[in-house]
């Protein structure tokens, strides 16, 4: 099957009201076209030279779609963060998003969505907040959204996990139940400037899971472009 044959049944398989961000990471200018030519609204980057070449690369193509950050945010990139993505799905600490509210303006812009990353697995390979190091994380998420809901350009829109990479999809319900917990408590808040509208979890492997256990946005590469070669 070619790409926009997964493409589409991926879109095709996936409810309505789920985002498909298709992730791009080690793929080449060619293989975005043709799913931006397949209907993709939504592309992930994990570095921001990567997103910033393949943005040039794709020319005006490139204003076709959204583009989200969803790889560790490093703070040195973060002036080229703001003007390359549209999303920044990975704030990880309440000094990531000050950081990032203050470079606001100069990028030019006025306000940026963001969704908070937790490594709901405790995984020390992976970025994010750790639930276990912040017990109990349910009030811990709580004062952390309150604090950024103070930050003037920022809306915070959303969570983003990447689920524990081990084992079967099935073994990842149970981490992806906490989140969608976690969620629901954060939208009930009613908090200014934050409009918990997106939770963003599940990959290739685990998405139809993440669904079930209420995930809205999923981000696949493999499903639409094949194994990763590079
Ligand atoms: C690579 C990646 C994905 C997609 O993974 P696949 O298994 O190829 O679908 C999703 N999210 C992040 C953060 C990634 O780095």
């Amino acid at each position: 099957m070619n790409i926009r044959a997964r493409y589409q049944q991926i879109t095709g398989e996936v409810p309505g009201h789920v985002t498909l961000v298709v992730a791009a990471k080690t793929r080449t200018p060619q293989e975005i076209r043709e799913v931006i030519a397949a209907g993709a609204t939504d592309v992930g980057e994990n570095y921001v030279q990567e997103a910033l070449a393949m943005r040039e690369s794709l020319g005006e193509e490139a204003e076709k779609v959204r583009w989200h950050m969803i790889g560790h945010l490093q703070y040195n990139k973060i002036n080229k963060a703001l003007r390359i993505f549209d999303v920044i799905q990975t704030v990880d600490s309440l000094d990531t998003a000050r950081a990032l509210d203050k470079r606001v303006d100069q990028a030019g812009r006025t306000i940026v969505p963001c969704y908070i990353e937790i490594n709901i697995g405790n995984e020390d390979t992976k970025a994010g907040i750790k639930p276990e190091e912040h017990e109990p994380f349910e009030e811990y998420m709580v004062r952390m959204v309150r604090d950024m809901s103070a930050l003037g350009h920022l809306r915070i829109e959303g969570l983003m996990t990447m689920g524990p990479r081990f084992g079967k999809a099935e073994d990842s319900r149970s981490y992806f139940k906490r989140i969608k917990h976690v969620f629901d408590l954060l939208n009930d808040l009613g908090t200014p400037r934050v409009d918990m509208k997106y939770l963003s979890m599940g990959m290739t492997n685990s998405y139809r899971v993440a669904i079930e256990e209420g995930s809205n946005m999923v981000r696949i590469g493999t499903g639409v472009f094949g194994e990763r070669t590079g």
